[in-house]
């Protein structure tokens, strides 16, 4: 079966890559001259990588680690100390840890949360435990149910201190989705949450060893190519036609430098588009179908994925960082965690901006400098003194609509990879499934489209 594929993002890659082990001939169509869409990384002109987001990947991610063991990748995954780590604004410079002791699920992360004792009192560790109870005894039914609720409205109704939703809550929110814990649904970080207290090795944190589009995406691209499937970059779907019956048609795409549109013929036809501009591209007659209507309140959450490149080393801790700064989320030093960014002797840090809905129309300047203001407070001794630390460079990615907004009720918006069109499917992390709006949320749903497809 020929299958056309919209989208050459994690999910739109997967979807490909699954058809040809079923025996099919995907055609992928990507609108950019990049793969990867939220993981796309360029070269600047001194040959630094720079990144859509800084990215890791978790134990608890079996259908990404299977496609790396598919792809024979393995190795390029660099694990790290099994530990959380996160700045304590309180004391300047200083940092907290959860270390998660090599000892079965649960138990290894309850002991790295009793064992800390900077973050939480005793008191306080009692109520979080208690408050968390309903949703280790009755599980993910539970946690969906609790969509209706933002994680505020939840802890509230749980009686957890507020002082346990300000250290931990606020950085779980903004590290998973992007936005604070008085918008999320209370669902995502309870489905997180779960997920590490099932495994083991769920909460271990990996980063890739390089560039996400030259280490991962390129193998899935060669993967696909080499059993017979097509990639085209620089190829928009501009529209979806119909046959009288409402099935596809067509993808009709946009000609590029002068030349005409063309159209793409196939048995099957898959969106791996992101959720807004696919919702653009629903033609009428589907607009009054519910499933469709449906898609259409789900948007993308901006984010802005920060770039800096100092002349000395200003840690070298090689792990993922929980800032704990109003203005910043995660962020890592690049050039202790990921081998084709090492460098003994100068930091590269990659930030997260968010929330970002206040910065994503700001100049990079205002940005710069107010992340700049930030880190004189993670790293007071390198900013302060009669030698302080110069920024070389900087590179600064906006987005201004990224993973879907988690935000109370979306769970019931989500589409599944199947829809009410017989030659029709969606994939992308916004589609139903276990894993929300992450790298293992795309493979997945890439995964399960080609499944629906074969079967
Ligand atoms: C800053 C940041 C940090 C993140 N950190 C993590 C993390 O640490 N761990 C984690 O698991 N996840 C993380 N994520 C989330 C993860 O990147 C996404 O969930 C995942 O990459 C989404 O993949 P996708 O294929 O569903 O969608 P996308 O990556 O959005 O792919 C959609 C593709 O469709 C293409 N497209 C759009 N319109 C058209 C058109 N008309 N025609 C053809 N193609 C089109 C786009 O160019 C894009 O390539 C992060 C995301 C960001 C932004």
């Amino acid at each position: 079966m020929r299958v056309a594929i919209a989208g050459a993002g994690l999910a739109g890659l997967a979807c490909a890559k699954y058809l040809c082990d079923a025996g099919h001939t995907p055609i992928v169509l990507e609108r950019r001259d990049v793969l990867g869409g939220l993981v796309a990384a360029w070269q600047d002109e001194d040959g630094d990588w720079y990144e859509t987001g800084l990215h890791v990947f978790f134990g608890a991610y079996p259908n990404m680690l299977q496609l790396f063991k598919e792809l024979d990748i393995e190795e390029r995954l660099q694990w790290k100390e099994h530990t959380l780590i996160f700045n304590q604004p309180e004391k300047p410079g200083t940092y907290s840890r959860f270390d998660v002791p090599d000892i079965p699920a649960p138990i290894n992360v309850i002991l790295s949360i009793l064992r800390n004792n900077d973050m939480l009192s005793w008191e306080q560790k009692l109520r979080f435990a208690w408050g968390l109870w309903p949703a280790i005894v009755r599980g993910q039914d539970y946690v969906e149910n609790m969509d209706k609720y933002s994680l505020l409205e939840w802890l509230e109704r749980q009686g957890v201190d507020e002082r346990v939703n300000s250290d931990i809550f606020i950085a779980a929110s903004k590290a998973l989705t992007f936005i604070g814990p008085e918008e999320v649904s209370a669902t995502v970080p309870l489905t997180a949450l779960n997920r590490f207290l099932q495994e083991r090795y769920g909460s271990k944190v990996a980063f890739l060893d390089g560039s996400p589009t030259e280490r991962l995406c390129q193998p899935m691209a060669d993967y696909i190519t080499e059993h017979g499937g097509e990639i085209h970059l620089n190829s928009a779907l501009k529209e979806i036609q119909l046959n009288p019956d409402h099935t596809v048609r067509n993808f009709l795409m946009r000609g590029t430098e002068g030349q005409a549109d063309y159209t793409i013929e196939a048995d099957a036809y898959v969106s791996a588009l992101s959720v807004d501009p696919l919702k653009t591209l629903f033609p009428e007659p589907w607009r009054k179908l519910e499933f469709f209507e449906k898609v259409t309140h789900l948007e993308g959450v901006p984010v802005i994925n920060i770039h800096l490149w100092f002349d000395r080393k200003l840690t070298d801790i090689d792990q993922l960082l929980f800032s704990r700064s109003p203005l910043l989320s995660v962020y890592a030093d690049m050039s202790n965690t990921c081998r084709e960014y090492a460098d003994p002797d100068r930091s590269m840090l990659e930030l997260v901006l968010a929330p970002a809905a206040d910065w994503i129309s700001k100049s990079e300047a205002d940005i710069l400098s107010a992340t700049l203001a930030e880190l004189e407070k993670l790293f007071p001794d390198d900013f302060g003194g009669d030698n302080p630390t110069q920024l070389l460079k900087h590179k600064i990615v906006k987005t201004p609509r990224s993973v879907y907004k988690a935000v109370p009720g979306s769970q019931a918006y989500r589409p599944t990879q199947t829809t009410p069109i017989s030659n029709f499917y969606l994939a992308g992390s916004y589609t139903m499934q276990e894993f929300l709006g992450s790298m293992e949320g795309a493979v997945l749903s890439g995964k399960r489209a080609a499944e629906a497809i074969a079967t």
